[in-house]
């Protein structure tokens, strides 16, 4: 199962030429999740990936760089003949402020569901989840936690083989955790392998709220608004420094970080510099890059630069064909 995140937008507050504002599509399988969906995200999408057939879209909170291009997204899917039913989550308050937007996006076909989520409340889709946690912004704000669900162990099939077990429907019965011929399955089925995690923290002030949801996650996704010689301004406007999301993600002992929603202030090169020096694993991806996460036993979570159009991964094995 392929799970990656295509930033399709890492500004903070106000777009530059090179940065789009906040929208992270998660993309599992066949299920595309937009996390936040800031004005011109349509136009990010059409210009990189295309307009995804999106299944849901959770807004972290109600700034207006992070969600004043859903409205237009809702109407496009209408003129587009969308068929797929889309739910909108967010924050206590977005529904009654989606509802005021109504003039704009009118009542779709396609069923357009708007449903405001209390902190902790979990949304199942098929494999995994996506949890609503309370972060430390200004007004109600909400991280998300992606939570994959547990793999089975590995089986082993050929001590189960060497233990007189046949191969064939026994097999299936022992991985269901039955016991056949004297054989029990945690003698053959190693421990379960956990699910892969991605933790999007939208913005927010340093927070344990986030290292515990995100302990341990394969990608923490965290903004980093100003590097650490404006704490005081951060602090201020309860954002991060990227300092301070290193200390973090180091805290959550995540396997990588990246940062996003930054200044258009910095050069992205300064706050890599600066998060490095307490994480080495940070990673600030521009817009269009993609990190995808391959199953932890093909190795750890990789950042592809987007290259001529495309994720450099992609030319790469163009090249070798
Ligand atoms: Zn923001
Ligand atoms: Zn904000």
């Amino acid at each position: 199962m392929d799970l990656s995140l295509f930033f399709a937008g890492t500004a903070a507050s106000v777009p530059s030429a090179r940065r789009g504002l906040p929208a992270l599509l998660i993309r599992r399988g066949a299920e595309r999740i937009l996390i936040d969906c800031g004005e011109g995200t349509q136009r990010q999408l059409v210009r990189s990936i295309g307009l995804a057939e999106l299944t849901d879209v959770f807004l972290t909170h109600m700034h207006a760089d992070h969600w004043l291009g859903l409205p237009g997204m809702l109407k496009s899917f209408e003129l587009r003949d969308r068929e797929l039913p889309l739910t909108v989550h967010g924050p206590p308050g977005m529904t009654a402020l989606m509802e005021r937007m109504r003039p704009i996006y009118g009542r779709p076909r396609y069923g357009l569901t708007l449903r405001d989520l209390e902190p902790g409340e979990v949304v199942r889709r098929d494999g995994f989840e996506i949890a609503a946690f309370a972060v430390r912004h200004r007004g109600v704000a909400h991280g998300y936690a992606v939570i994959e669900d547990d793999r089975p162990g590995r089986f082993d099939a050929v001590l189960a083989e060497r233990l007189g077990v046949t191969p064939g429907p026994d097999f299936g019965r022992l991985q269901r955790g039955e016991v056949v011929d004297g054989v029990h399955p945690e003698q053959v089925v190693g421990e379960a392998r956990r699910g892969r995690r991605v933790v999007v923290t939208g913005d927010t002030a340093p927070t344990d709220a986030v290292v515990v949801a995100a302990h341990r996650a394969d990608v923490l996704v965290h903004e980093s608004t100003f590097l650490h010689e404006d704490a005081d301004r951060a602090a201020q406007t309860c954002h991060s420094t990227a300092r301070q999301a290193a200390q973090i993600a180091a805290d959550a002992e995540v396997g990588m970080l990246a940062l996003t929603h930054v200044s258009a202030r910095y050069p992205g090169g300064q706050i890599r510099d600066e998060a490095r020096e307490l994480f080495a694993a940070t990673e600030v991806p521009r817009d269009f890059d993609t990190i995808d996460l391959p199953l932890p036993e093909r190795g750890g979570p990789q950042l592809l630069r987007w290259e001529g159009g495309r994720p450099a991964a992609a030319a790469v094995a163009d090249a070798r064909s």
